[in-house]
């Protein structure tokens, strides 16, 4: 099935009622925006045909585990009930800091998921969502993690064997440059283009000695200098807030106002900005 007729267009008279997933978000053909698809249960709304009309959610009070599909009163890393964030490789500490793998000590809470997931090519990357920012990321979530980002500008810098290399990789580039996202300021929309090329060539010869000491240890193939062009993205956006003001369904169920616009995995509406992904197995409905 095409990415074109999976997309439901919903309208207002149209009332939808599921559990949240992450956007699905798209680059947009030349010279377009990037594509958002608001994935409700199993429908999908097309968000790029709603900006500029009125758009709806309100929270159920139902939350449903996003991997086991169990009811759980509360929502634990972005939507896991509370013994899959227990139980899950993807809930461990060494996914958010991958130099703690702790495969190779025999404890890895799902080997065969770690061995599928973690031992498989992982990219160092630098992004421009609110100033330069380090990051890594599976070779095969190239684009969708700078799109989730929200970042305006991409350019992968070396390739590595293992999740954990590239968390090594990464703790020796923040001693340069920080690995986070300043959302309020990628919300504001201001971001200043950078020059990614020079920024990453700057770095390399910055962190040579760090780099030839992961070289030593991994092998000298195991961490390779990439030369791939930079990337940039447009995001749709009528309007972007001056003040950030986020909703929360926990504190408030209903979220109501004009869609303005869409940006990592935020919708931007007049009445304030919503991070869909936090809200990820909350049942919706909208309207
Ligand atoms: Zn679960």
């Amino acid at each position: 099935m095409s990415a074109v007729t999976e997309t439901i267009r919903i309208d207002a008279a149209t009332p939808v009622q599921g559990c949240l997933t992450k956007m699905a978000i798209a680059p947009g053909a030349m010279g377009e925006a990037v594509r958002y698809t608001l994935r409700v249960g199993e429908q999908r709304l097309d968000l790029n045909a709603r900006l500029g009309r009125p758009l709806a959610l309100e929270w159920t009070g139902a939350i449903a585990c996003t991997h086991c599909g169990r009811a759980t009163k509360k929502s634990f890393a972005q939507g896991y009930c509370y013994p899959c964030f227990r139980k899950l490789a993807q809930c461990d500490t060494c996914i958010m800091k991958p130099e703690l793998c702790h495969y190779f000590e025999g404890t890895c809470r799902e080997p065969e998921w770690g061995e599928r997931h973690c031992f498989q090519p992982h990219v160092v990357y630098l992004a421009n969502a609110s100033g330069l920012k380090v990051g890594i990321t599976r070779r095969t979530q190239v684009p969708t993690r700078w799109l989730d980002q929200g970042a305006v500008q991409a350019l992968p810098i070396l390739e590595v064997d293992t999740r954990q290399q590239s968390g090594f990789v990464e703790v020796l580039f923040k001693e340069e440059v920080s690995d986070r996202t300043n959302w309020r300021a990628m919300l504001k929309g201001d971001t200043e283009p950078m020059d990614l090329v020079a920024e990453r060539d700057r770095l390399l010869a910055r962190l040579e000695g760090g780099l030839a000491n992961l070289r030593e240890r991994f092998g000298t193939e195991a961490i390779r200098t990439l030369d791939e062009a930079p990337v940039a993205f447009d995001y749709p956006v009528l309007e972007f807030p001056t003040k950030v003001v986020s909703h929360n369904l926990d504190k408030h169920p209903e979220v109501a106002g004009t869609l303005l616009g869409l940006k990592g995995q935020y919708l931007i509406l007049d009445s304030g900005v919503i991070n869909l992904r936090k809200f990820t197995g909350y049942e919706v409905g909208v309207s």
